[in-house]
């Protein structure tokens, strides 16, 4: 079992059954249920037997129900009809209402369906969110207050990102009286809700297929006996003249095809089996992430989603985690994924920011067994000890893992570092922004360091340096901080040892008055110099700031060139371009910077550094690549325990210990090509695109990630490092 996939609520796989419904449909029923012949008549039997199906499986006996491509149009056919109807109320019966009420966690598809229509109709109402309580419900006091003045509300059946199921008998209580009309988004809950649309007087529900096992492009809508009614689609009156187009007879046979099978009640478990795989699965996370929460209470929820966050640990990071175990799931919604924006829904909720932002949902579908879940169950688990063995996990472990030289952390571009001797286990962070005290301080005593100083390369000025927190905890060689300069050095000291490596501290006022770098020296040999802001956009500091020395900043960049020299590798303190490693050749090569202007960026948009998976097999034959995977530890070890290591061997370097592998590779041997991997094709862009910025042109990111890495077999073994 290599995918175990938990993110029923995006999507789901279509059910055997409907698959071969599809596929029966094309080869030999592909008739046009609009013709009269006999092919025709199939079709249109089969179209017929499907809506009779939905029509059973919803409860209904009024009311039109027609297929569509899915929730989205259901959603602008029921908004348009709502709209038309109220310009109607409007401009013939002298009667408007003021508002258009959505409950405040609905699907992006309402409101922005409201906000569309409303201007094409030229309403000009006023939009509403229908607050929700910290349990996800809608506040019904609010709700009943609003009624009066509101011309269409609408309200989702079962929340996607939570799975909170809406009180719909208390909402069509409190819409009792009004005039409103009503739509009820049932995406979440068919399948899995008994829904009274006719007994709770609901106007307008969409559904759609690919939610329940059908597949993506199928829909359908019910609309109410006697609720307005416009076409979004016109033309050839099909769908007795609701929807106009060929049906989709493919979509529409596999729908029909899972209906039936939830109408049979097999492959599908019922809500007490549904309820005991996600208490399996609760408990399993609740093991593997100790004081993880859950961010809406699970007895009010589907049976099949859970939403939660874990202190300490980024979405993205627990997502590349689970990926790693081949477990999937997704962070917030589907749609703002891409985009890692704080989730609405949990926001909506008043849920604190840090549970918004790295929130992280687990949906299985009603047709899961057992096994899957005890399987998912064992992951998660596995999951939780990788974190812990990289001395990452919520808990520290207290395993002796070796620190790399050089470990970066970032937390909205500002990075700080970790700079350790394996040695000697003596380490000075360097920059330390609040949220990273701590994985840092969890991190030392995990890998048993002894923290020598904590450094910042300029005095922040308008808030406190986050040292002393970490400095409280931790073991240190130092006495009291007292004892140091605002920036951490300690007094009198010419240097820092940490085993072999010593640290120097360099003035270079310009950003602040007392912005330093800190070079660091292995032996005789320089090999990273942390350079704060010296070199970045920020170089010039903030106008009004009364820390910044501007007129500073030339002659501090002519002592850093003196001193050392145009490559070394310089680590800079906020990196959001994702830059990880500069010279300043590399910063001379795209802006005055030397000159004292700011740097001038293009460099990045003009060079693609991705690399197809047959790109990559026709690259083998000219040249022996080489494969870097860039996922962190943990990934590697959770891939392993699960089972889903890469079909082929590659180097490993983590993107957090990147740098100490870049003059490596600038030295390596010329015309050997550098193929980066990871998850998703993010990091190892931001790998290739460091080290084109470093003079390698054979610097490459396996496009689309590692789903996308040919297997073993199509991977020549000299592929392999
Ligand atoms: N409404 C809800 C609650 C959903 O979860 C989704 C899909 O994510 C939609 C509407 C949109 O459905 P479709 O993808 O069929 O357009």
């Amino acid at each position: 079992m290599q995918e175990i996939y938990l993110d029923a609520n995006a999507t789901t796989p279509v059910l055997p059954q409907a698959q071969a419904a599809a596929l029966a449909v094309m080869a030999s029923a592909f008739g046009n249920p609009s013709s009269v012949h006999s092919s025709g008549l199939k079709a249109r039997a089969l179209l017929d037997q499907t809506r009779l199906t939905a029509r059973r499986v919803l409860g209904l006996n009024s009311g039109q129900l027609f297929f569509t491509s899915g929730a989205t149009e259901g959603i602008q056919t029921a908004v348009l009809s709502a709209l038309r109807e109220l310009r109607r109320r409007r401009d013939v019966e002298g009667r408007a209402p003021d508002s258009l009420l959505y409950g405040a966690t609905e699907h992006k598809a309402v409101p922005e369906a409201l906000k569309h229509w409303n201007a094409v109709l030229g309403l000009g109402l006023e939009i509403e969110a229908i607050p929700v309580g910290t349990d996800g419900r809608h506040d019904l006091a609010w709700l009943q207050e609003h009624a009066g003045h509101a011309g269409l509300v609408c309200t989702m059946a079962a929340n996607n990102e939570t799975g909170v199921i809406s009180d719909l008998d208390g909402i069509a209580a409190a819409l009792g009286g009004s005039t409103a009309l009503w739509l009820v988004d049932g995406v979440q809950a068919l399948g899995k809700l008994a829904l009274k649309l006719e007994a709770l007087g609901v106007d307008y529900a969409p559904f759609s297929g690919h939610k329940l096992y059908a597949p993506k492009g199928i829909g359908m809508l019910y609309v109410r006996d006697g609720a307005p009614f416009t076409s979004l689609i016109a033309g050839g009156g099909q769908e007795g003249f609701l929807r106009a187009g060929t049906e989709n007879m493919a979509g529409i046979v596999a729908l029909g095809a899972v209906l039936e099978s939830l109408d049979r009640g097999d492959h599908f478990a019922d809500r007490a089996t549904l309820a005991a795989y996600r208490s399996r699965l609760e408990a399993a996370l609740l093991d593997a992430f100790p004081g993880l929460v859950f961010n809406a209470p699970p007895e009010l929820c589907l049976p099949t989603t859970l939403n939660f966050s874990v202190p300490g640990l980024s979405a993205k990071l627990l997502l590349n985690l689970f990926d790693a175990a081949g477990v999937r799931v997704s962070g917030g919604s589907a749609c703002s994924a891409a985009e890692a924006l704080p989730s609405h829904v949990l926001q909506a909720m008043g849920l604190p920011d840090w549970q918004t932002k790295s929130a992280v949902r687990l949906s299985f579908g009603a047709a899961e067994d057992a096994a899957v879940i005890d399987e998912a169950c064992r992951r998660l688990r596995a999951c939780g000890e990788s974190l812990g063995a990289s001395c990452l996990g919520p808990v520290a472990l207290g395993h002796e893992a070796a620190p790399e030289l050089v470990t970066r952390f970032v937390v909205g571009g500002a990075c700080c570092y970790l700079v350790a001797d394996a040695v000697s286990r003596r380490c000075v962070v360097i920059d330390l922004v609040p949220e990273a005290i701590d994985p840092i301080a969890r991190w030392l005593k995990c890998c048993q360091l002894t923290l020598a100083a904590v450094l910042d390369t300029r005095g922040h000025g308008d808030y406190e340096s986050s040292a002393r927190a970490l400095l409280a905890g931790a073991t240190s060689a130092l006495r009291e901080t007292g004892d140091t300069y605002a920036i951490g050095w300690p007094e009198h000291a010419t240097h820092i040892e940490l085993g072999r490596f010593r640290l120097r501290a360099l003035p270079l006022p310009g950003h602040t008055v007392d912005a330093t770098a800190y070079l660091l020296h292995d032996g005789d040999a320089l090999q990273f110099v942390f350079v704060g802001d010296a070199v970045s956009p920020e170089a010039l500091g903030r106008r009004e700031s009364q820390q910044s020395e501007q007129r500073a900043c030339a002659g501090s960049l002519r002592k850093l060139a003196a001193i050392v020299g145009r490559h070394t590798l310089l680590l800079p303190g906020h990196d959001h371009d994702d830059y990880f490693a500069t010279t300043l050749a590399a910063e001379m090569a795209v802006g005055p910077l030397l000159a004292g202007g700011a740097r001038l960026e293009g460099w990045a948009a003009a060079e693609s550094v991705e690399l197809t998976a047959s790109a990559l097999a026709k690259l083998h034959s000219c040249a022996k690549p080489r494969l870097v995977d860039v996922r962190e530890r943990y990934e590697r070890h959770a891939s392993a325990v699960a089972g889903t290591t890469l079909g082929v061997e590659a180097e490993a370097v983590p993107l957090s210990v990147f740098v100490n592998s870049v003059s490596r590779w600038c030295a390596g041997p010329a015309g050997v090509p550098l193929v980066f991997v990871c998850r998703s094709g993010n990091r190892s862009a931001q790998a290739a695109r460091t080290l084109r910025r470093l003079g390698i042109p054979e610097a490459w990111s396996l496009a689309g990630g590692l789903a996308n890495l040919p297997a073993d077999d199509a991977v020549p073994a000299a592929v392999l490092p």
